[in-house]
């Protein structure tokens, strides 16, 4: 799914986000990266998302070399992957429904065809009884699980989040988990960045451990 070529980011002013990193996934995993701050963990999922390109090295997603994709190619990428951030950035002047129509809307799908997904997706997170709320009459928790329903409402064979427990006190943040895990589940493969070492470790998924830009681990959490 994910393959990592000795990749290598270098940003204009000389930092250095990621050294010669090397892994690959198989579909349908579960994995998290750590690391503390600075680490290169955002630097690795703007790469997975073309926001950046490798300065060295080859990155392969479903495929597609991402080192040498056009432009033109990127929102074709996309289609294939979920975002989930840590500030959920959902649209407050409109309702969960509407908030989790969007990515479809921007596809075109018909309608009937995004009504029907737009339900699944709240379902699959629990929600199916809001749609017709707006974000602020939700919980904390429940504004990023409509995240995470907006982010899967297209069906993306890759989601990534990155600290999508960072504003959320452990029992949540663990609830979140779960909902990944249903995610995953269903045959999605699931990246999500954190330094929630404590939760990481119950959760036993493979764990890359990023230390300035170096891989330094991969193996399974709490081992
Ligand atoms: P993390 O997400 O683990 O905190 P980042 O990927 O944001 O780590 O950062 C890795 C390194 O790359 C850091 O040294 C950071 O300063 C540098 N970096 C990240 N983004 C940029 C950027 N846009 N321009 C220059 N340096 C950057
Ligand atoms: P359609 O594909 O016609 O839009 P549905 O939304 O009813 O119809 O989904 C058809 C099947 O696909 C159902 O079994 C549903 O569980 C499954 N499905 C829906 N969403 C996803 C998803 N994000 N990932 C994997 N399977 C999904």
């Amino acid at each position: 799914m994910i393959r990592f070529e000795q990749v290598g980011k270098r940003y204009p002013n000389g930092h250095v986000g990621l050294h010669e990193l090397s892994f690959h996934t198989e579909r349908g995993e579960f994995l998290f990266v750590t690391g503390h701050s600075g680490a290169g963990k955002s630097t690795l999922l703007r790469l997975l998302l073309a926001m950046e390109r490798p300065t060295s090295g080859k990155l392969l997603l479903a495929g597609q070399d991402l080192s040498r994709i056009s432009n033109a190619q990127i929102p074709f990428l996309r289609r294939q992957i979920g975002v989930v951030f840590q500030n959920h950035q959902l649209l407050f002047d409109r309702t969960v429904f509407d908030n989790v129509a969007l990515p479809l809307q921007i596809l075109g799908l018909s309608k009937p065809r995004i009504h029907q997904r737009v339900l699944t997706a709240l379902e699959r997170v629990s929600l199916k009884d809001r749609a017709q709320q707006y974000p602020c009459d939700l919980s904390t928790g429940q504004q990023q699980r409509v995240g995470i329903a907006r982010a899967v409402v297209h069906r993306p064979a890759l989601l990534l989040a990155d600290e999508p427990t960072g504003n959320l006190d452990p029992r949540l943040a663990a609830e979140i988990m779960g909902v990944f895990e249903d995610i995953n589940r269903l045959g999605t493969t699931v990246l999500i960045a954190s330094h929630d070492l404590a939760l990481i470790a119950r959760m036993r998924h493979r764990m890359l451990t990023l230390q300035r830009g170096r891989l330094i681990g991969d193996g399974e959490a709490g081992q």
